[in-house]
C-alpha cells in the first residue's frame, strides 16, 4: 500500500463524516483518468469481472489500477438495440449493471455523480466511475427519458450514434450502417437542440464525438456551457480526427478534446498500410464491425410477450463474443505507434489553444491495436505526457481538465 493510500485509509477509519474537504485533499492522489473507456459492457455480455485476470479483449479496472488510474467515464453502450424503444431498455439493463457491480466491489470503486464525490472516492484509495452513454440512451431523444437517465446516473451523454442518424442528430458514421447518409439533417434538428438546453439544464456533458463537422459546430455553439470529444484523434497530426477549427472552437467555450489510442487514427504509418491492404484488414475486423453494426436478422412479431427479445439477446451476445476472436495482423504490429507518437496529438493542441483542452479519452476496445496496446500500459503515456510539458500541464491533461468540463456541464 502506498502512504498516500494509507493516509486516506486512516481517514476514512477516523470516521469519513468529520473529515474536512481539506483533510481529503491532502491525502489525495493525483488523479489519472481516462475519460472514454467501455468497462461495464463486458461485465454484461461476458458476465466478466474486470477486477479479476480476464481476457485479453478489452479494457478492465484490475490493470487500469495496477497503472494507476483512479477515475474513468464508463461509456455504457447500446450498440445494436437501436430499433424503436429497445435502446432506453438496453441503457437501464446497462446503468443498472454498473451500479451493482460498483456495490459488489465497493471496496474498490464507486459510482460518483461530482467531481467532489469523485475526489472523496479517489482519496479513499478507490477507483471513481463516472456514468456515459455512447451509441445511445433514446433514439427518439425523449426529454422525460433522458431526465430520468439523469437521476439513474447518467453525468455524459455521446450526442450523435455510432448506429447511424437518430431523431435529434446527423452521425459520421451513418455510411457504416447500410449506407445511411452522413448528412441527412444537415447537423442536429429543432428535437436536438431542446435536448441540448436539457442537457445544459441538468449538467449532463455533452460529447461531440461521431458526428459530423457541422453536428460539431453547431454542437459548440448551441451549448451554454463546455462540450467535449471524449474520444478523438488530431486531423493535423495524424490526417484523421478532429480539425483545428473545431479544436479552437471547442477550446474558446472552454472544452476539451480527449486523445484516443487506436493505431489506425493515432498514426498515418499505420493506417497507410491498412488502406493499401484493405480486404486483409476487413476480413481481420469482420467480427468487431458485425457487433458494432448487428441488426436482428428477424422481425418482431405482433402478439410478441418476451420471445423476441431472448432471441434478439441471444444473437447480439454471440457479436459480441464474437469479436474476442480477432488477432493482430503480424505485419502490423511493428508500426503500432509509440507513446511519443500519441503525445504528438496533446502536443498539437497544447501549440494550438493551451494545455487546458486537451486529456485522456483511449477507448481501449479489444480487437483493436493501439498504444499504450492494453490498460496495464497508462505509465508509458504519462511518462511521454511529462517528456511534452511542466508537470503542471500534465497535472491538468491527466484528470483536472475532465473534473473541470464536468463541474461546468450544469448552466
Ligand atoms: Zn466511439
Amino acid at each position: 500500500m502506498t502512504p498516500t493510500r494509507r493516509a486516506a485509509l486512516k481517514l476514512l477509519g477516523a470516521g469519513a463524516v468529520a473529515v474536512s474537504t481539506r483533510a481529503w485533499a491532502q491525502a489525495a492522489p493525483p488523479l489519472l483518468m481516462d475519460g472514454h473507456v467501455h468497462a461495464i459492457n463486458r461485465v454484461y455480455w461476458e458476465q466478466a469481472d474486470l477486477w479479476q485476470d480476464v481476457p485479453d479483449v478489452g479494457w478492465d479496472f484490475k490493470r487500469a489500477r495496477s497503472a494507476g488510474v483512479n477515475c474513468v467515464i464508463d461509456n455504457l453502450g447500446t450498440y445494436g438495440y437501436w430499433n424503436y424503444n429497445y435502446t432506453p431498455k438496453q441503457a437501464l439493463r446497462l446503468l443498472e449493471t454498473a451500479n451493482r457491480y460498483a456495490e459488489q466491489h465497493a471496496d474498490k470503486m464507486a459510482i460518483a455523480t461530482t467531481s467532489a464525490q469523485a475526489r472523496q472516492i479517489v482519496a479513499s484509495g478507490r477507483m471513481a466511475v463516472f456514468l456515459g452513454s455512447e451509441s445511445g440512451w433514446d433514439h427518439e431523444g425523449d426529454l422525460d427519458v433522458l431526465g430520468a437517465f439523469y437521476r439513474l446516473g447518467l453525468r455524459t451523454i455521446q450526442f450523435a450514434s455510432q448506429s447511424g442518424y437518430n431523431n435529434f442528430a446527423d452521425s459520421a458514421l451513418a455510411m457504416s450502417q447500410g449506407g445511411q447518409s452522413p448528412d441527412h439533417f444537415h447537423g442536429i434538428t429543432d428535437r436536438g437542440r431542446a435536448l441540448v438546453a436539457e442537457m445544459n439544464r441538468l449538467g449532463i456533458l455533452i460529447d461531440i464525438t461521431h458526428g459530423t463537422e457541422t453536428v460539431h459546430k453547431q454542437l459548440i455553439e448551441a451549448s451554454r456551457t463546455p462540450v467535449v470529444a471524449s474520444h478523438e484523434t488530431i486531423r493535423a497530426v495524424s490526417g484523421v480526427g478532429i480539425s483545428d477549427e473545431t479544436i479552437k472552437a471547442l477550446a474558446a467555450k472552454g472544452g476539451l478534446v480527449g486523445i484516443h489510442s487506436s493505431a489506425q487514427v493515432v498514426s498515418k504509418r499505420f493506417r497507410q498500410w491498412m488502406v493499401e491492404h484493405k480486404e486483409q484488414v476487413a476480413a481481420a475486423n469482420k467480427d468487431v464491425a458485425n457487433m458494432l453494426g448487428y441488426e436482428p436478422s428477424f422481425p418482431r412479431k405482433p402478439g410478441d410477450h418476451g420471445e423476441y427479445v431472448e432471441r434478439f439477446d441471444k444473437e447480439f451476445r454471440e457479436a459480441w463474443l464474437s469479436r474476442a476472436k480477432w488477432k493482430e495482423i503480424p505485419e502490423l504490429v511493428p508500426l503500432i505507434p509509440t507513446a511519443d507518437e500519441w503525445a504528438q496529438h496533446v502536443d498539437h493542441v497544447i501549440k494550438l489553444v493551451g494545455a487546458d483542452n486537451v486529456a485522456i479519452g483511449l477507448d481501449m476496445a479489444g480487437g483493436r491495436s493501439s498504444v499504450p496496446r492494453n490498460p496495464a500500459g497508462y505509465g508509458e503515456i504519462v511518462a511521454a505526457l511529462n517528456r511534452i510539458t511542466t508537470p503542471a500541464n500534465v497535472k491538468k491533461i491527466t484528470g483536472e481538465n475532465w473534473f473541470r468540463v464536468l463541474d461546468a456541464a450544469k448552466a
